[in-house]
C-alpha cells in the first residue's frame, strides 16, 4: 500500500488519473465519497429521450479526441450536425443569431449603434495594463463598454461557469482577452490575428448519454473505485500519509506515499483543514452556486420557432428565469425519438441563485415553461418534462483566484508527494480535465522515477 497513489473523488478528473496511472504501471486507489462514479457526469433516459443532467457536449480537441479513441469509444461517438455551428442571443423577447466575428456582429441588430461604435473603435484605444487584477465587466467596459458585456460576454460566461462577469476574473475566465491587450495592443487586433483559436475542435457528444465515457473509464480500470468512501483528513505518516475516510460511519484509515485531491474545491478544503487551515479557509470560499436543468421534449411541429442551432443564451438584463438552452436534438438528432425535439434548460448559477429560495422546483419549472412559451411559440404542453437540481454545481473563478492558486503551488511544497487538483485548477470543460489528469500522471510518474 505505502508506494500507492490515493486518489480523492472519481469524477472524469479522477478516473482519467487512475487510467493514465494504469498506463504507467503505477500502484493507485480511487476512493469515491459517493456510490457511483461520474460526479456531475450523468445521464438519464425517459420516454425515448436520452438527457444528459451535466455535461451535455464535450468542446473537443484533437488531443481529446486521440483520447476518447484510445480508451475505446470512437463507435460511440456523436458528431454535431452542421446546425452546431449557429448560436442565438435573446434581446427584445426574440432570438438574434451571433457570430464570434466582429464584422458580423456590427451588421446584427443585437447591439445598438452605440455599442457596434466601441466595438469599430477599440482597436484604436490605448492599451492600458490595469495595475490590479480586473474582473470580465471591468476589463470589458474599459475596452469595449457595458452593453458588450451585458448582451454578449454575461451570455457567454453563463453557459460557461453560470457565473457573474462582475465577478469572475478575465484572467482566469478569458486569459487571451488581457494578453492581447498585452500583445497587440487591442481585442479586436487579436481576435483577427488568431481566427483558428477554436478551430480544429469538434462539438461531440456519446451515444445514449456522455455518462458512458465515465462508465468506459471505470471498467478499464484494474483496481475497482472503493465506493461510499468520502475522505475526511489526511496527517502525515512515517512513509507518507495517512488518509482517514468514512465508509459507512465508520473511520477507517489507509497509509500511502502520494494523495491526490479531484474532488470539488469545498470538500479537498474540509479533507485539508487539520494540515493546512489557511489553505482550507480559501479553498472553502470558493462559490458554486446552485443550478437547475430542465430538460423538455415536445412534438416538432409544437414548436413554431424552432432555434436552428446549438442553442440560446440569455443575458441577466432580459430578467428571465432561465440561463439558457441547448437544442440536443437539432445537434445531436438521436437525442429524441423521430418527430419530437429535446431541450436542455438551464436555470440558477450566481445571477439566478435567488430563484431557488424565492419558489419551488415546480413554480420554478412552470415560469420556465411561460417564458419558453412566448420566445419559441411553443403550441403544447411538453411531451416529457424533467428537472434535476445541484446544490453545488460549477465553481466561480472569481477575482482573486490566483491566491488560491499559489496556495495550492505553496501546499505542495511544503508536504511533497500531495496533489491538488479540481476544475478550479484545471478549467471546468472536460478536454481541458482530461488533459490536465494525463499532465499530473505524468508529473507522479516522474516523481516516482526520480524518488
Ligand atoms: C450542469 C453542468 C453542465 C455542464 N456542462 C458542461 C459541458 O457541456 N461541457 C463540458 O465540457 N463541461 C461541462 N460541465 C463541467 C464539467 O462537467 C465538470 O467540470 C466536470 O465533469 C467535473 O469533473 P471532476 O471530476 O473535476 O469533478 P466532479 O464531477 O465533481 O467529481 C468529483 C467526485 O468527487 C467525489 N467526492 C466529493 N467529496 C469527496 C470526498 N471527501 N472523498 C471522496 N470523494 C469525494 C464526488 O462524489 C464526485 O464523484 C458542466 C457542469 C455542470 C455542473
Amino acid at each position: 500500500m505505502t508506494n500507492t497513489t490515493i486518489i480523492a473523488g472519481a469524477g472524469i478528473a479522477g478516473l482519467t488519473v487512475a487510467y493514465e496511472l494504469q498506463k504507467r504501471n503505477m500502484p493507485y486507489l480511487l476512493l469515491e465519497a459517493g456510490p457511483e462514479v461520474g460526479g456531475v457526469v450523468r445521464s438519464l433516459h425517459k420516454n425515448g429521450f436520452e438527457l444528459d443532467a451535466g455535461p451535455n457536449s464535450i468542446g473537443a480537441t484533437s488531443a481529446t479526441l486521440a483520447f476518447f479513441r484510445e480508451i475505446g469509444l470512437e463507435q460511440e461517438l456523436l458528431e454535431a450536425t452542421a446546425a452546431g455551428k449557429n448560436r442565438f442571443l435573446v434581446r427584445h423577447g426574440r432570438l438574434h443569431p451571433v457570430s464570434p466575428n466582429p464584422v458580423k456582429i456590427l451588421s446584427s441588430p443585437y447591439l445598438s449603434g452605440a455599442a457596434k461604435w466601441r466595438l469599430f473603435t477599440e482597436r484604436f484605444r490605448a492599451p492600458q495594463p490595469p495595475a490590479a487584477e480586473e474582473s470580465v465587466t471591468a476589463f470589458v467596459s474599459r475596452r469595449f463598454n457595458r452593453e458588450i458585456c451585458d448582451y454578449l460576454f454575461d451570455p457567454i460566461l453563463s453557459g460557461i461557469y453560470a457565473g457573474d462577469p462582475a465577478r469572475l476574473s478575465v484572467n482566469e475566465v478569458l486569459p487571451f482577452l488581457p494578453k492581447w491587450e498585452q500583445d497587440y495592443g487591442s481585442v479586436t487586433k487579436g481576435l483577427f490575428r488568431n481566427k483558428g483559436l477554436m478551430a480544429g475542435r469538434k462539438i461531440v457528444a456519446f451515444k445514449g448519454g456522455n455518462q458512458v465515457l465515465v462508465q468506459r473509464l471505470q471498467a478499464l480500470l484494474r483496481e475497482p473505485p472503493r465506493y461510499n468512501c468520502r475522505i475526511t483528513g489526511v496527517e502525515r505518516a512515517a512513509a507518507g500519509y495517512a488518509v482517514k475516510y468514512d465508509a459507512g460511519g465508520q473511520t477507517e484509515t489507509l497509509s500511502a506515499a502520494r494523495v491526490l485531491f479531484t474532488t470539488p474545491a469545498y470538500a479537498t478544503a474540509a479533507a485539508l483543514q487539520g494540515l493546512d487551515p489557511a489553505l482550507a479557509q480559501l479553498l472553502h470560499a470558493i462559490h458554486y452556486p446552485r443550478m437547475g436543468v430542465l430538460h423538455l421534449g415536445f412534438d416538432r411541429e409544437a414548436v413554431r420557432r424552432m432555434p436552428q442551432g446549438f442553442g440560446f443564451l440569455v443575458p441577466a438584463a432580459a430578467q428571465l428565469h432561465f440561463l439558457g438552452a441547448i437544442c440536443n436534438s437539432e445537434i445531436f438528432p438521436s437525442r429524441a425519438p423521430a418527430g419530437q425535439v429535446l431541450f436542455t434548460v438551464f436555470t440558477g448559477g450566481v445571477q439566478q441563485e435567488h430563484f431557488f429560495d424565492e419558489m419551488n422546483d415546480d413554480a420554478l419549472q412552470q415560469k420556465i415553461l411561460e417564458e419558453l412559451t412566448i420566445l419559441l411559440q411553443l403550441q403544447r404542453p411538453p411531451v416529457m418534462q424533467h428537472f434535476s437540481r445541484w446544490e453545488k454545481a460549477i465553481p466561480q473563478l472569481n477575482t482573486g483566484h490566483r491566491l488560491v492558486r499559489a496556495a495550492v503551488q505553496d501546499f505542495e511544497q511544503r508536504f511533497p508527494g500531495m496533489y491538488i487538483s479540481g476544475n478550479y485548477l484545471s478549467g471546468v470543460a472536460i478536454p481541458a480535465i482530461i488533459q490536465h489528469a494525463a499532465a499530473l500522471a505524468e508529473k507522479l510518474w516522474a516523481w516516482n522515477s526520480n524518488g
